[in-house]
């Protein structure tokens, strides 16, 4: 029997490890610590449930804790923080007392990044990180029906949020202090996701930041402040912060793991950190970027789960044909909201000139099936190459259809190194209620190569 693997945190990243442990080694023991009380959830789903599309929250429990204790044999404890480490002696430190490890996985997750105003603890005011937090801020929206809300950030979490706030039957206000909605997403896709916005029941101002908090009767007076002119004064019911997360690293840190991109815990690409026997997975952790080849930090579920189970097949050294290293991550992401889809994958116009790119974008809008079918909806794509090669480098896609589809054959073609001349000539498959003679990731790169209609 092998010592002990010690995963700190429960949750997608620390069980996928855990579990992964316990199927491929299960003479191993296995203990988890996780300070909540709850474990195993879809963080990714708890706006859905706010906004009752997804009826309980016990439906985004993906594994229930008993069935990890009793099924999959592991030592689950939650209510329990790990506290300390010590790599010397490995051991991990709780108000219990301490767990020997022979290998230990720290997967803490990320935190939520307030912005620096005064009266963050006014209250009124919600972050959304956790089941914690969303059961608090549902007790919330439960005691003010139908109240007026205002949601700072207008981030892929952030318009979810208003969507489904919106589904509940509240009124809906959202802030941003950037140029304009969904930072960093480009112009012209983004103008589309406003559009959107402004359909459903959101009223969206962008160049406003958040100045002040204060306790106004059982509102919160709340303080604006535009780039140009006089600060504004308004009471809101309830006020949401999304403005970003950051990860949570201080048990790494105390252990004396070195940090790296976005301040988290540098690993290699089997999730080793910098000190023997510890490994961290998860939105706690670096990654690497598949197309720039440079550090990232990436924090979101997808990677984390993969990072998990990467990190305990090495720590348990158990192997078979399942990747022993992270294959590097695409910055992937996508979501939807007041019926629109929009994500993006690999590397934007702006991170590929940073990269060393002489990188080109170039935007289309086709069809996503033929013109004359019922529910046609149109799609934008917006296609970033390297000029010289070709080499396809990123892609971002706006439309009121199934996007997630074109972004998995996008991210594909990207990770596979494929260039625009090879993604013309790829034959797609067509049928009139499907999908459109010539698909819009086929008309973009046909632009480029002057192929097109
Ligand atoms: C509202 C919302 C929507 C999201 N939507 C998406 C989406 O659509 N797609 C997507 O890919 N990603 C999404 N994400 C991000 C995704 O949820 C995270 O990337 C993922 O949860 C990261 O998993 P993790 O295990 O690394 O961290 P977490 O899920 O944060 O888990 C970390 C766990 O560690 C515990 N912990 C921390 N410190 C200690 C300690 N010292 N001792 C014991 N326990 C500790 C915490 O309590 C927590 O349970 C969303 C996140 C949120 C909040």
């Amino acid at each position: 029997v092998s010592g002990p693997l010690v995963v700190v945190g429960g949750d997608a990243a620390g069980l996928s490890a855990a579990s992964e442990a316990r199927r491929r080694d299960p003479s191993r023991p296995v203990v988890v610590l996780e300070r909540s009380a709850h474990v195993s959830y879809s963080a990714c789903g708890l706006p859905y449930w706010l906004g009752g599309v997804v009826p309980r929250r016990e439906d985004l429990v993906a594994v229930p804790a008993e069935e990890l204790r009793l099924r999959r044999g592991i030592d689950l404890r939650t209510g329990c923080e790990a506290l300390w480490v010590d790599p010397a002696a490995r051991r991990v430190g709780t108000a219990a007392g301490e767990v020997a490890y022979d290998a230990l996985v720290i997967a803490t997750g990320a935190r939520p990044v307030p912005p620096p105003v005064p009266g963050l603890d006014t209250p009124g005011v919600h972050q959304l990180r956790s089941m914690d937090s969303a059961i608090a801020l549902d007790a919330a929206l439960r005691d003010r029906p139908g109240g007026r809300v205002l949601l700072v950030g207008s981030g892929p979490v952030g318009l979810e949020m208003a969507h489904n706030l919106c589904r509940r039957g509240f009124d809906v206000h959202l802030v941003e202090a950037a140029e304009r909605l969904v930072p960093g997403f480009p112009a012209d896709l983004a103008a589309r996701v406003a559009a959107a916005l402004g359909e459903g029941c959101v009223t969206a101002r962008t160049r406003l930041a958040l100045a002040g908090l204060a306790p106004e009767g059982e509102g919160v007076a709340v303080t604006l402040r535009p780039r140009e002119g006089a600060d504004l004064a308004e009471v809101y019911d309830l006020v949401v912060l999304g403005t970003g997360v950051a990860p949570r690293v201080e048990l790494a840190a105390g252990a004396g793991c070195a940090l790296g991109a976005g301040g988290a815990v540098r690993v290699d690409r089997r999730g080793r950190t910098t000190v023997p026997g510890v490994w961290a997975a998860g939105d706690c952790a670096t990654s690497w970027h598949r197309v720039s080849g440079r550090e990232v930090w990436m924090p979101t579920a997808t990677v984390a789960t993969r990072a998990g189970r990467v990190a305990a097949r090495d720590a348990c050294r158990v192997g078979g044909r399942a990747p022993a290293l992270l294959p590097g991550v695409l910055g992937s992401w996508v979501t939807e909201a007041f019926g629109l889809g929009f994500g993006a994958t690999g590397l934007d116009l702006p991170a590929a000139h940073e990269a060393g790119f002489a990188a080109e974008a170039i935007t289309r809008t086709g069809r996503d099936r033929s013109g004359y079918m019922p529910g046609v909806e149109e799609v934008t794509v917006r296609l970033v190459h390297d000029g010289p090669t070709g080499r396809l480098l990123g892609w971002q896609a706006v439309g009121g259809c199934d996007v997630s589809s074109r972004l998995h054959a996008l991210a594909i073609a990207v990770a596979a190194g494929m260039s625009v001349d090879d993604l013309a000539g790829v034959d797609l498959a067509y049928a009139p209620p499907l999908s459109a003679l010539r698909d819009p990731l086929e008309l973009a790169a046909a632009a480029v190569i002057g192929d097109a209609a």
